[in-house]
Formats: structure tokens, C-alpha cells, sequence
């Protein structure tokens, strides 16, 4: 006989808290993952998507917070993971009311939880949800806030792409290197514009061609058909697209000595990080890449307020992350991925073993 599992073995004893958010006149059913705030305030994006029930919800919400307190501590940030979801397709569950509902009860975890943008959901929706809550990050930089975390995390692919050429090639020059870029939306055209100016040659593809026509007219050299990008030949091959892209039936086809892109969830399973080393190919953490976004939230808070230069500079950090990563793989004779996770883990411990208090409770 099948056993039922309860919602707190669900919890593995690792989730602090985990709020279900429902308003009857709005019609709001949301869950709030609280992973963990040992190392500061849990941040992470709200994320409106139509979950085929509410149990692939809480499997999400909880997935999603954990691998958020992973980005955060790997970032070297003061900031803990969550995330929040609301069921429902965005098209037609989304109204202001909703939202207005969702902040308050963001609002009323007091600060423990940090919402912004994700999925399904929009700069405009924070500005909304900032009426009703400053415990909202990348809101109208009208507003105090730092705006679409795209650009930043952009960025931060693409420093983490010089960190990873300099480990494979020693020198990080991107200058003459051909990149493939599997999906030009918000962060994959920002990316690819910074690979340009580098230098390099970019090769794109994407499932909408209005995309691939303006990643095309904004300087890309070729496009190439989404189901043929994962085994161009080129050097950097950078998913920005979907999660577990990298899988036993792709990597045996990847044509590229370095694997860097922001998409989230590229392995599909652990065991992937190593069939890439063991194809001598360079994986960069996604976590670690892609954390642009995040960090250059976390200045919002910043005392004197958001600052972009500030921000800037904070994003740079991300070419010594990765350099991080590489050499705690190379000393410990483990996968870049297996590293990323030590690290993460390390200071998550050193915090606990300090006796830091959860913050803000
Ligand atoms: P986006 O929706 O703007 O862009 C994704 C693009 O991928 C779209 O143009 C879409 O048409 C394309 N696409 C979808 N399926 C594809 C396929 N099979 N082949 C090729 N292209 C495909 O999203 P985004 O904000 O650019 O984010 C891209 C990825 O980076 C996502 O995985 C996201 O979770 C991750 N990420 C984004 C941020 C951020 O700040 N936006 C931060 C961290 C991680």
C-alpha cells in the first residue's frame, strides 16, 4: 500500500517555513517557500505559472527556494533563498487586486521574504506589489527600485564567460571565439551584445524568429535551428533559454570546450556535470553565472539606496566566483557543479557554526 508523505517530510527538515497564501475575492492561491535566512533575508521571485496541480507547485516552490539560498551564499551575498508561486496562467489570474493580495501577505512575513520578478510575472507587477510591501526587489527605478534584473544578469554571463576562458585558454579574450546562444530573450540578446563588443562571433537560435531577426539585425553573424544549437561547433556554447538542456542525449553532441549561459537548471540531473568533464568540456555553474540578477537587486538595500555603478561593480564579482569554483574543482578532484555546491554549503555551515541568528525573525 502506497504510504501518503506529509507536507513536513516533505520539508526533508531543511524548509523554515512554507506559507500558503489564499484570498477567496481575488481568487489568489499562492505558496511562499521560505528555504533558509541564515545568511540574510530570503530572496527570490514570484513566479505565475498554470501548475497542472498543487502538488507540482509545492514541488517547485520548494525547489526553486532551496536552489536560491544555493545562488545567494555562492554569491557571497548577506541574502537567504525563497521563492514564491502563484497558481494560474498569468493571461488571466493576474489582475492588481491579485497582486495587491499577494503583497500584503508578503508584507506580513515582515521582511523574512524578500518577492521580484520571475516567470509569468513583470517589472509593472512590482510596482503594483510596491504599494503594498517594500519587502519587493526590482521594482521602477521611479520607485527606488533597480528595474529589470536582466541587463545585470547578462552581464554577469558574460564575465563569468571571460572567467572560464581564462581557466580553459588562459587568457580571457573573447576576442575571435565563436559563441552559440540557444535562446535571444531578455538576458540571451543582452549576452550576446557584450560577446559582440568582445569581439567574438555569435551564433544564435530561438523558437519565436522574431527573436532570431533582431538578434540577427542587432549584429549576430548566423541563426541556427533551435533543435541543431547544442551541437554547433563553436567555442562557448551558452544555453539561455530552458532548464535541463544538458542531458545524456545532448552532451555526447556538444561541440564546444566551455558550457556558460543563465539559464536556470541546465543539468538535468547531477550526474550530467560529470559526462561534461568527462568530455573535457568546461561547465560553469548556472547558479553561479546567472547570479547578476540577484546581486544587483541585494544593492537595493544597499543603506544609501540602489546605485547602478555600485551594482556594477558588485556584478564584476562574478569573474572571481567562477575562478572560485574552477580551483576548488581542480584541488578537491571534483565536477565544477559538485564545487559550486561545496562552496555554497561552506558558508551556509561557517554561518551556522558561527551561531548566526536567522535574520530578521
Ligand atoms: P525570456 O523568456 O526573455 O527568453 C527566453 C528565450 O528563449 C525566448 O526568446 C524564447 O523564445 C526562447 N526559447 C524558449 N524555448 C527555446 C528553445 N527550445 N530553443 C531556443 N530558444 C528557446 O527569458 P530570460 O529572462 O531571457 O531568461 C532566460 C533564462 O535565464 C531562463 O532560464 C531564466 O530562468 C534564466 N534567468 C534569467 C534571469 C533574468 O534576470 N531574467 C536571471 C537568472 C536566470
Amino acid at each position: 500500500m502506497l504510504r501518503s508523505v506529509s507536507v513536513f517530510e516533505r520539508l526533508d527538515g531543511e524548509f523554515e517555513e512554507v506559507v500558503f497564501a489564499h484570498d477567496p475575492p481575488t481568487g489568489l492561491r499562492s505558496i511562499i517557500a521560505i528555504h533558509s535566512t541564515l545568511l540574510g533575508p530570503a530572496l527570490g521571485g514570484v513566479r505565475c505559472f498554470p501548475f497542472v496541480s498543487e502538488d507540482a507547485a509545492l514541488t517547485d516552490v520548494l525547489r526553486l527556494s532551496r536552489a536560491m539560498t544555493y545562488k545567494a551564499s555562492a554569491a557571497g551575498l548577506d541574502l537567504g533563498g525563497g521563492k514564491a508561486v502563484i497558481i494560474g496562467d498569468p493571461r488571466t489570474v493576474k489582475t492588481e487586486a491579485l497582486l495587491r493580495a499577494y503583497a500584503r501577505f508578503v508584507d506580513g512575513l515582515g521582511g523574512r521574504y524578500i518577492t521580484a520578478e520571475d516567470v509569468g510575472t513583470t517589472l509593472a507587477d512590482m510596482d503594483v506589489i510596491r504599494e503594498e510591501t517594500r519587502h519587493v526587489g526590482g521594482s521602477s527605478p521611479s520607485d527606488g527600485g533597480s528595474g529589470d534584473p536582466s541587463e545585470m544578469t547578462a552581464y554577469g554571463v558574460f564575465l563569468a564567460v571571460r572567467g572560464a576562458a581564462r581557466e580553459a585558454w588562459g587568457d580571457p579574450s573573447l576576442d575571435g571565439r565563436r559563441v552559440a546562444v540557444q535562446g535571444v530573450g531578455k538576458v540571451g540578446s543582452g549576452r550576446a551584445a557584450h560577446l559582440r563588443e568582445a569581439g567574438a562571433t555569435v551564433v544564435v537560435a530561438d523558437v519565436d524568429a522574431g527573436a532570431v531577426s533582431r538578434a540577427l539585425a542587432a549584429g549576430a553573424a548566423a541563426s541556427a535551428q533551435p533543435q541543431e544549437i547544442l551541437s554547433v561547433e563553436c567555442d562557448v556554447l551558452a544555453p539561455c533559454a530552458l532548464g535541463a538542456v544538458l542531458d545524456e542525449r545532448t552532451i555526447p553532441g556538444i561541440r564546444a570546450r566551455i558550457v556558460c549561459g543563465a539559464a536556470n537548471n541546465q543539468l538535468a540531473r547531477p550526474d550530467d556535470g560529470r559526462m561534461l568533464a568527462d568530455r573535457g568540456i568546461l561547465y560553469v555553474p548556472d547558479y553561479v553565472a546567472n547570479a547578476g540578477g540577484i546581486v544587483n537587486i541585494f544593492e537595493e538595500f544597499h543603506p544609501d539606496g540602489y546605485d547602478a555603478d555600485r551594482a556594477r561593480v558588485s556584478v564584476e564579482r562574478i569573474e572571481q566566483n567562477v575562478q572560485r569554483v574552477f580551483e576548488a574543482a581542480r584541488e578537491r578532484g571534483v565536477t565544477t557543479a559538485e564545487a559550486a555546491d561545496a562552496l555554497a554549503e561552506e558558508r551556509l555551515r561557517n554561518a551556522r557554526g558561527a551561531g548566526v541568528a536567522p535574520s530578521v525573525r
